[in-house]
């Protein structure tokens, strides 16, 4: 079984890169190394003892993805690919529609033209937008606040459309909650460019000294302790989720919505404090304004994930909180030590 990867060197990517290899897959990955860097590569081999098959290609490019299809007979794709920053997506918001909507139809043209019919789709909770009522199960209404989050919206319908014009075809929507943590070796994790915009980078730079304080968005929130309430997920649970959507996809068609979570809402508090219990390292923040757009509570119904893929997250919120730290403290500057 080969496996094709787009944007296989980024965070969720490289996670689940190792656990396909682990699990007897073959896995190639596509990636322009836009928002990573190629000294993954390495430690891929590293982790998994195997040489690794990556081309340095942009999606988009139709020519380049080609050759690599020309290259390998793959059994499905799993696309990563995509820009994923919501704040930037605000200001740029062509750049975003472009690079996620084109890569999506080049990889679909490609994997027609080749008879690949099973694609398994990095989707996201943010497809929600302003749900009220959780947990998000996965045929509540959606509908999205910013171009980011429309990006994922509309490359699932695309997806269900192809889906229903070419019933040979297996569509896995993967709904991403908020993943975290890294793999147990330290050697492979998230690696922000800049100043981080999730709460979890955020927190480890502020553990390593480098950003002096965290500041919590609001402790007004209709919430038990009053900040924001979200999913957290180790990453290699995530990761997992994907090895098991590809098992269901060799034997089904059609289109399917997954959301991959832990079903567990944990408080911004809450992690702070589950994050310095673990590593023993105080957080020192400052309760601030909300920031526009937050919702107070988001978390998944996992159940769907369980019942059908056989799939659900196993890591707890300590284990999160040790490896990413374990990440962090072994590699203060990323990749680009
Ligand atoms: P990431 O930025 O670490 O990984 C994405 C990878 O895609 C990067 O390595 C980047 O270089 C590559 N890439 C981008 N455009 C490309 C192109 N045109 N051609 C080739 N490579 C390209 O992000 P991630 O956190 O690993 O997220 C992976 C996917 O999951 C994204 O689609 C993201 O939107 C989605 N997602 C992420 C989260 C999250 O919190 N991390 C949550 C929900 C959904
Ligand atoms: N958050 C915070 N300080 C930060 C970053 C995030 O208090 O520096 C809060 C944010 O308001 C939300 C939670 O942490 O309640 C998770 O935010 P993140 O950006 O990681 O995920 P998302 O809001 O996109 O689900």
């Amino acid at each position: 079984m080969a496996i094709l990867l787009t944007g296989g060197a980024g965070y969720i990517g490289s996670h689940t890169y190792v656990e396909l290899v682990q699990a007897g897959y073959d896995a190639v990955i596509v990636d322009n190394f836009y928002n990573s860097c190629p000294d993954v590569i390495e430690r891929l081999k590293a982790i998994t003892g195997k040489p690794v098959t990556y081309y340095d290609v942009d999606v988009c490019d139709r020519k380049a993805l080609e050759k690599v299809f020309l290259n390998h007979t793959f059994d499905a794709v799993i696309h990563f690919a995509g820009y994923k920053a919501v704040g930037e997506s605000v200001a740029k918001p062509l750049a975003y529609y472009r690079n996620n909507l084109d890569s999506t139809f080049a990889l679909c043209d490609a994997m027609q033209a080749h008879g690949v019919s099973r694609f398994v789709f990095s989707s996201s909770a943010t497809v929600y937008g302003l749900a009220e009522t959780v947990p998000l199960t996965e045929t509540m209404p959606t509908g999205c606040t910013n171009p980011y989050g429309w990006t994922k919206y509309m490359i699932e319908q695309v997806l269900r459309d192809i889906a229903v014009a070419h019933p040979d075809w297996a569509v896995a929507l993967l709904r991403y909650f908020n993943p975290i943590g890294a793999h147990e070796s330290g050697t492979i994790g998230e690696d922000p460019v800049g100043l981080p915009n999730n709460l979890m980078p955020f927190i480890t730079q502020v553990a390593s000294g480098k950003l002096a304080k965290l500041r919590v968005f609001g402790n007004d929130y209709d919430t038990p302790d009053g900040t924001g309430v979200r999913d957290y997920i180790h990453v290699v649970d995530l990761a997992r989720g994907h090895v098991a959507a590809c098992r269901y996809l060799l034997s089904h068609t059609g289109c399917e919505v997954f959301n991959l979570g832990t079903g567990l809402g944990v408080s911004v508090l809450e992690l702070i404090h589950t994050f310095e219990r673990v590593n023993n390292i105080p957080i020192p923040f400052d309760v601030v304004e909300r920031r526009p757009g937050d919702i107070a509570t988001c978390y998944a119904d996992a159940s769907k994930a369980k019942t059908v893929l056989d799939w659900e997250a196993s890591l707890t919120l300590e284990d999160m909180c040790r490896d990413s730290w374990r990440w962090q403290s072994q590699n203060p500057k990323g990749y680009r030590a």
